[in-house]
């Protein structure tokens, strides 16, 4: 099979590459082995949280360019300001194309509230997370109920109301907790406390339930403003859910992000893989690259695990296979590596300094911020040092940063993706050399 170009990874930054490839016009097949880090993370886009040293960053575009001068290598070093806007600019008005409204504060970040009722700061976040409604409403209202269905374990509201309360951010005011009954529509033969995330979420991708719950939200939340509910209301159907849900209890609800699966993440993934489809792309699912083929500094083709032994060939290929945590980078005792092409990674040894000394250490980890070096135009080089004109890597793969420290992580993989594309669009225009 031969195509324009071939993305290796299904994660935020391989799908962003994917779709602006796609809805250039080039013919474009994206190979994904599975789950990305999508379906365990908040849903909410991180640009720049904070600095090396912990501060929080209130304005990312503000402070990006100190940051970036102690940082030349760094994937937004490479990309360059302008071109992560209009990434973070394409992400939104793509999701939204998929039913997803996206929304920032403007050039500030602002916080979500998290299951354990902590507070982050994030760039962009799902409308049931953060939109001018949500922020207006909690300047103004102080009357928060947080609610759980019954028996479901991975969310306590008492848990999460008690740290709220130390918030200097909520101070002043009433916080109460309560439980909901589950719609008699729970997947039958269940316990609910078998039940995760998905099984709820799904219960209310109908919207029949909606009226029950709205009726037992007005009853249990009655003299709150706002509504906390972890995020359940649906994968696909979303905005229906909750639209019709503020409606019929005249409450606004505010999604807190759960623990994995992450709902929110799951809407995020479905809403990219159908723009990606809509645009033409090849979706190939649940299988691996498992390595290419090199000539003069080019990738010609990829195999698959699955492929029978059959080449897939293009012009230009994009490596998003994630960090350790998706297979896109492996370890060894001694040696970090990236598996699937042998592409040089950013020199990792001695092992002694891979580790903070304490697993929650403020400073992170350094072994975060390994990955695939590329020059300015994110073209690695193969395990000989030569550079690969063709093949451009994008998102979690990449080194120069470290996205849990720094709060940077889905907004390296847009950015970065996005760029990626733009490269290759660029390219594809010019004859072969
Ligand atoms: C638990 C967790 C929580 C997070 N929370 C947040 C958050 O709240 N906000 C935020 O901004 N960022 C968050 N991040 C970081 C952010 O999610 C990641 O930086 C970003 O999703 C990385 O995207 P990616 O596309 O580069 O890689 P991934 O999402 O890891 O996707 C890589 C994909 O490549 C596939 N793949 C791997 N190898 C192959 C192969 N050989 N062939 C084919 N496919 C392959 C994998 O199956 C996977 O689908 C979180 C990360 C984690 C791990």
């Amino acid at each position: 099979m031969n195509y324009d170009v071939i993305v290796i990874g299904g994660g935020i930054a391989g799908l962003t590459a994917g779709i602006r490839c796609a809805g250039a016009g080039l013919s474009t097949a994206l190979v994904s082995g599975g789950m990305s880090a999508l379906h365990f993370s908040s849903g909410c886009v991180d640009v720049l949280g904070a600095q090396a040293d912990g501060r929080l960053i209130r304005s990312p575009f503000e402070a990006l360019p100190d940051f970036l001068a102690k940082r030349p290598s760094h994937p937004y070093a490479r990309v360059g300001a302008e071109s992560l806007t209009a990434a973070l600019a394409f992400f939104k008005e793509e999701v939204e194309k998929a039913g997803l409204t996206y929304c920032d504060n403007g050039a500030q970040n602002h916080f979500h509230v998290t299951a354990l009722g902590r507070t982050k700061a994030t760039y962009l976040s799902p409308e049931g997370v953060f939109s001018d409604l949500v922020k207006k409403t909690f300047e103004t209202r102080k009357r928060l109920s947080i609610l759980n269905f019954a028996g479901f374990r991975d969310f306590h509201p008492a848990l999460a109301a008690v740290n709220l309360r130390k918030n200097s951010l909520f101070a002043g005011w009433r916080i109460r907790t309560g439980v909901l009954t589950l719609p008699p529509a729970a997947p039958a033969g269940k316990n609910p406390r078998e039940l995760r995330s998905i099984d709820i979420a799904r219960i209310f991708d109908t919207e029949s339930r909606i009226e029950d719950v709205a009726a037992q939200l007005k009853a249990r939340a009655a003299e709150a403003d706002i509504v906390a509910l972890p995020a359940f209301l649906g994968v696909s159907a979303r905005r229906g859910a909750e639209k019709r849900l503020a409606e019929l209890s005249g409450k606004l609800v505010y999604e807190v992000p759960t623990l994995p699966p992450s709902i929110l993440g799951m809407r995020l993934d479905d809403a990219l893989k159908s723009r990606f489809a809509a645009e033409g792309g090849v979706f190939i699912a649940g299988d691996r690259v498992t390595g290419g083929r090199m000539e003069g500094g080019r990738l010609l083709s990829v195999n698959t695990r699955h492929g029978g032994g059959a080449e897939l060939s293009a012009r230009f290929f994009v490596l998003a296979t994630g960090s350790f945590f998706s297979g896109g980078l492996s370890s060894r005792v001694d040696e970090v590596s990236e598996p699937v092409l042998g592409l040089a990674v950013d020199r990792t040894l001695p092992r002694s300094t891979w580790y903070a000394p304490r697993f929650l250490d403020p400073a992170s980890h350094p072994f975060l911020s390994f990955g695939v070096s590329t020059n300015e135009t994110l073209n690695p080089a193969d395990a000989s040092g030569r550079e690969v004109k063709n093949l451009f890597c994008a998102g979690a793969v990449l080194s120069g940063y470290n996205p849990v420290r720094e709060g940077s992580g889905s907004g390296v993989a847009i950015a970065t993706g996005y760029f990626a594309a733009g490269r290759i669009m660029a390219l594809s225009r010019q004859p072969l050399s």
